[in-house]
């Protein structure tokens, strides 16, 4: 005789649960194993002896190592980026999400030394988390942002603002003219200032919406908020980048025994990255170039600045076939749309610049700042 239909189906019941639950327990060790792994590994604890005046840290948004081989290849020649800075290596750019990290969580990581979601600006777990930039103040320096799209964008945001989200703009623009204590704030996203625009100049701030204005900068601060066509990327021009970045360079030096901290942006590489645009892309690494030269020239003359160079995170998988020429750039290089999760590079030039870490995560970043202008 067999058993009977119903202690059958209590033997099924009883297997699947089981199964369900070895299943369930083998998920949330694996999960733990491997959150406990990855981040109690990713920071490389620098320790940097070096101590440093000025910080101009420069981020090229979406900036992997293929995207300045391009150019490159292009120029027919090594960049500044990847030629005169004497330090390199690479940066992990993974954010507490799974898969890609944005620009958010990225920035937050370099401004911050924490690991957050994505989407996230300066903030975890409802609390604002200190930036290089507060801390940079407190030790009396002078702090600056210059960017080449909206100033209220998740790069700068991040240095600058404590938001729940990135899409906060308007809340951005808020904590920038009444919290932020920036001496320089340079970009785009006047539809974000007009509203404000009786509360951002004081007697401490100039306030200007062109570069032809920024001549006549005089106060300890300067927020120039562009038009949205309002930076060019040809390198002869008088309203680029460079232009930006080194008066910046002349605001934060000047009078100023304390040393500074300044973050400039290539943003628009990784719109143009997005949007598969291979010569826009390089329009805009070249545009970044020029202002990574200009720093440079600062560092040089300015001993006790260091320089370091480096991207957020990849954007849209370059690749370059073999034996590729300069004739053969290709919008087709591009192998996706979106954010990758590969390395970037870094490059380091001045004081600490032979102290940091072949790898690094990003949060590593924060530490070699921190360290640098002697912050405990
Ligand atoms: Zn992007």
């Amino acid at each position: 005789m067999g058993k009977s239909n119903a202690t059958n189906t209590r033997e099924k019941k009883f297997l699947l649960i089981a199964i369900s639950i070895i299943l369930i327990i083998a998920f949330v060790t694996s999960t733990v194993i491997f959150s406990v792994y990855y981040f109690s590994k990713y920071s490389k604890n620098p320790e940097i002896t070096a101590r440093a005046e000025n910080i101009i840290l420069m981020i090229g948004d979406g900036m992997g190592e293929k995207h300045i081989e391009v150019a490159s290849l292009y120029e027919g020649a090594p960049l500044t980026i990847n030629s005169s800075l004497p330090e390199y290596g690479y940066v992990k750019t993974r954010s507490l999400t799974p898969g890609p990290t944005d620009s958010a969580a990225s920035a937050t990581a370099m401004a911050t030394g924490k690991k957050v979601w994505n989407r996230t600006v300066s903030m975890f777990n409802g609390k604002p988390l200190e930036t290089i930039t507060e801390l940079a103040q407190k030790a009396g320096k002078k702090t600056g942002l210059v960017t080449t799209k909206s100033v209220t964008d998740a790069t700068p945001a991040a240095f600058s603002a404590h938001v729940k989200h990135r899409k906060n703009q308007s809340e951005i623009a808020l904590q920038q003219i009444e919290n932020s204590n920036l001496n320089v704030l340079f970009g785009l996203g006047q539809e974000y200032y007009a509203p404000y625009s009786t509360k951002i100049a004081n007697d401490t701030r100039d306030y200007f919406t062109s570069f032809s204005q920024l001549s006549s900068a005089s106060k300890e601060s300067v927020f120039c908020i562009l038009p949205d066509d309002g930076i060019s990327t040809i390198s002869n021009s008088e309203e680029t980048l460079r232009v930006l970045t080194e008066k910046a360079l002349d605001i934060l030096s000047k009078d100023n025994p304390n040393g500074f901290f300044l973050m400039v942006e290539g943003a628009k590489i990784d719109t143009m990255s997005h949007d598969n645009n291979m010569q826009g892309m390089i329009n805009e690494l070249m545009a970044f170039d020029d202002a990574v030269v200009t720093a440079l020239h600062f560092a040089r003359t300015n001993k006790n600045t260091t320089v370091i160079v480096l991207a957020d995170h990849e954007t849209a998988r370059i690749r370059i076939p073999a034996d590729a020429e300069a004739n053969d750039i290709s919008d087709k290089w591009f192998k996706s749309s979106i954010h990758t999760m590969r390395d970037v590079p870094y490059f380091a030039f001045g004081p600490g610049a032979s102290e940091i870490p072949d790898e690094i995560d990003n949060t590593d970043v924060f530490l070699i700042m921190k360290q640098l202008f002697n912050i405990p």
